[in-house]
């Protein structure tokens, strides 16, 4: 993972003006920003060189001066990918099939087989993962699909003997495909999983696609022992290492990306230019770092179909409003919050309570993130990625930085609560106070003001897969 960039205003450059010989009388003026590039609440705008990551100008009164700072690099939210708030009830989705070729790989120095064809469709088809998918899109989406397995590559899993992902490339998969005979064309998603020690903890290459008879899939790896893959993990419902690998993957495969976390040093709060930037990944997504929370967020939700206009609140104007649990069967589970005169919906907000695959936000670690909201900040990254034709970068914002940037463990409680406001930067967006919150929902205040000028939240200029 690239090490995030840390935005820090230059605290020298105010020092490029000569000083000002002040002019008697009351009408001394010093200076000031305004929220839009080069340009000057109070004072006269003087430019100044530019950095890589931001432009820089001052505005000079005769009273004093105020160095000024903007990120380049805006929010871009392309207008196809925007939903635009509609008056009409969209119609409740169908339920939708994941439907999955899963392969079982033995190479020709493998350990004895882990677990059977039928054990593997058990697992993943009948588990813990089937369910993970049905709770978590609200009974939108259910796996299905069909094991093959277990074949035998015709090499070696590990011929150099270092253990260094030995994961078998494109071309040997296609063919592998192709000369054994396996028909993936009713499939959308090709999971592999390899019996191999050197891959028992590897999971990464989700996001792929495989062209197969010019037919593109997106296709999942992720390797297997009999040593660790009915291992339980730490949370208070049954949930292996193998389950955690299999969702994590298909969400990879589903177009997702990692969900990450933003904190700032400690009392700091988020804007542009202060010490504030990606920390890992978030904690309360499986996508993330997942020890508080498996639930994907609500921007990952919403770009999978998950939501409905009854489930989704659009806030477009300023008001009190209220959500239900996030992992509730009714109600509005998530909201997200149009900023005023643009079609873009910078923030999206969930109310978590101890339920389901979130339970373990009952741990005394997690359990005050279940008494405010969570927000995450959205950046989109436009691409097609076979099948997919976009991918979201979700943002958790932890607004109780406790030590300093860069400290994943801090974002331990993340949850903007009762005495909290956010003003998202230059968007004329302020989320709270939180008004109430208790097992049946949250209700907060949301205003929203015109802003002449959009500016960035914060830098996305990182993409991280
Ligand atoms: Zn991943």
């Amino acid at each position: 993972m690239q090490r995030p960039k840390i935005l820090a205003l230059p605290a020298h450059f105010k020092t490029l003006l000569t000083q000002i010989s002040h002019i008697s009388g009351p009408l001394l003026i010093r200076g000031t920003c305004a929220a839009a590039k080069d340009s000057c609440t109070t004072g006269t705008f003087q430019d100044i060189v530019d950095t890589d990551l931001a432009y820089q100008w001052n505005c000079v009164g005769a009273a004093g001066q105020e160095s000024c700072n903007l990120t380049k690099t805006t929010i871009t939210v392309a207008p196809t990918t925007v939903t635009a708030p509609s008056t009409t009830p969209t119609p409740s989705l169908a339920v939708s099939t994941i439907k999955i070729l899963v392969v079982l790989l033995n190479f020709q120095d493998s350990p004895s087989e882990p677990f059977s064809k039928e054990q593997a469709e058990a697992l993943i088809f009948g588990g813990q993962v089937q369910k993970f998918y049905q709770e978590q899109s609200y009974g939108k989406a259910m796996l299905g699909g069909n094991v093959s397995g277990w074949h035998t590559l015709s090499r070696e899993g590990d011929p150099g003997g270092t253990c260094m992902y030995p994961n078998a490339g494109e071309a040997e998969i296609q063919d592998f495909i192709i000369n054994s005979g396996i028909d993936p064309s009713n499939y959308r998603h090709l999971l592999l999983v390899y019996n191999h020690p050197c891959m028992t903890m590897s999971s990464g290459a989700g996001i792929q696609q495989l062209q197969i008879k010019g037919v593109s899939y997106q296709l999942s790896q992720l390797g297997v022992s009999a040593r660790t893959y009915l291992n339980s993990y730490r949370y208070p419902f049954s949930w292996t290492e193998f389950d955690d690998m299999v969702a994590h993957e298909l969400g990879h495969g589903l177009g997702l990306n990692h969900a990450m976390l933003w904190g700032c040093d400690a009392g700091s709060t988020f804007d542009v230019g202060k010490n504030c930037g990606e920390e890992g990944r978030n904690q309360f997504d499986l996508m993330g770092h997942g020890a508080a929370a498996l639930h994907f967020n609500a921007i990952f939700k919403e770009f999978l179909n998950w939501f409905d206009s009854s489930s989704l609140l659009t806030i477009v104007s300023s008001g009190r409003y209220t959500l239900s649990p996030y992992e509730s069967s009714s109600g509005f589970r998530a909201a997200k919050i149009k900023v005023p005169g643009r079609e873009i919906y910078p923030v999206y907000l969930e109310y978590r309570q101890p339920l389901g695959f979130d339970a373990s936000l009952n741990n005394p670690l997690y359990v005050s993130n279940t008494r405010g909201l969570l927000v995450n900040w959205k950046a989109v990254v436009e691409e097609t990625i076979g099948l997919i034709t976009s991918r979201y970068i979700s943002n958790l914002l932890d607004f109780s930085p406790q030590s300093g940037f860069g400290d994943l463990n801090d974002s331990n409680k993340a949850s903007l609560d009762v005495s909290q406001r956010f003003t998202v930067p230059g968007s004329g967006i302020t989320i709270g106070p939180v008004i109430s919150a208790d097992a049946s929902g949250i209700t907060f205040d949301v205003v929203l003001e015109n802003t002449p000028c959009l500016r960035s939240l914060l830098d996305n200029s990182r993409f991280t897969s």
